[in-house]
């Protein structure tokens, strides 16, 4: 199986994780991936529906959105998930949902702030919302929703926040794999579910910056410690 047939399989799996982790409602939101060296994005057809869906119908496009192999027309979102590959380079696959309460505090124009070690695990800060599309941005929607999300990150770290609330619309989620991307995208669901209830519960400060390091670090980079010895 070339490389291409195995991030079929993949994308397939991740669109279907999706599913299985309760994030999507009827066929609301896609998974991709990334050959870099290819130039090519794996993504799911558009507005299939998940059990009728088969790894074969991933649909193959190149850099410019321009289908390379597959009968079915690509995600709506296509335009979206390759500005998102093109901003952020060591990203290797990008989720979009509209889990319930993640989409909530974006359609709130809110960011999910830090609240508690469960997000500090996964994000190193909070999840930030970008700005509403004007309308003279509509024009061009998908491609503008990705260089909103990228003009939001132009001072922060897409590789220790991995996720982006669209204002008025939901999450998109990345990771530098399709497997990791889902993982990102059940993990925002999470961590917006508990800082809804939180701030309903009347607590509206983030916990302190030494605490929010100790939780991202001790699973993330160098030093990291969570977990076991992996082998070598
Ligand atoms: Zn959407």
């Amino acid at each position: 199986m070339n490389n291409l047939a195995q991030l079929k399989q993949r994308v397939y799996r991740a669109n279907m994780d999706l599913v299985k982790h309760d994030l999507i409602v009827l066929t609301w939101g896609n998974a991709s991936a990334i050959d870099r060296e290819k130039e090519l994005v794996v993504i799911k057809p558009s507005g299939i529906e998940y059990d009728k869906l088969q790894p074969e119908d991933m649909v193959i496009v190149n850099m410019d959105g321009k289908v390379k192999e597959g009968s079915l027309k690509p995600s709506s979102d296509i335009l979206t998930h390759i500005e998102l590959y093109k901003a952020f380079p060591e990203i290797g696959g990008v989720v979009h949902t509209h889990s319930c309460f993640a989409t909530a505090f974006a359609q709130a124009g809110k960011p999910v702030l830090p609240f508690g070690t469960t997000h500090a695990d996964c994000f190193l800060g909070p999840i930030p919302c970008t700005r509403f599309l004007k309308d003279r941005e509509l024009a061009d929607y998908e491609k503008n929703t990705g260089k909103v999300i990228a003009e939001t990150f132009t001072s922060l770290d897409y590789r220790t926040i991995p996720a982006a609330l669209v204002a008025g619309h939901g999450p998109f989620i990345w990771g530098r794999t399709p497997e990791e991307s889902v993982l990102h995208a059940v993990t925002l669901e999470a961590v917006a579910k508990m800082a809804f209830l939180t701030i309903t519960l009347g607590r509206e400060q983030c916990i302190g910056q030494k605490l929010l390091d100790k939780h991202y670090f001790r699973k993330h980079g160098k030093n990291a410690y969570y977990g076991q010895e992996k082998n070598k």
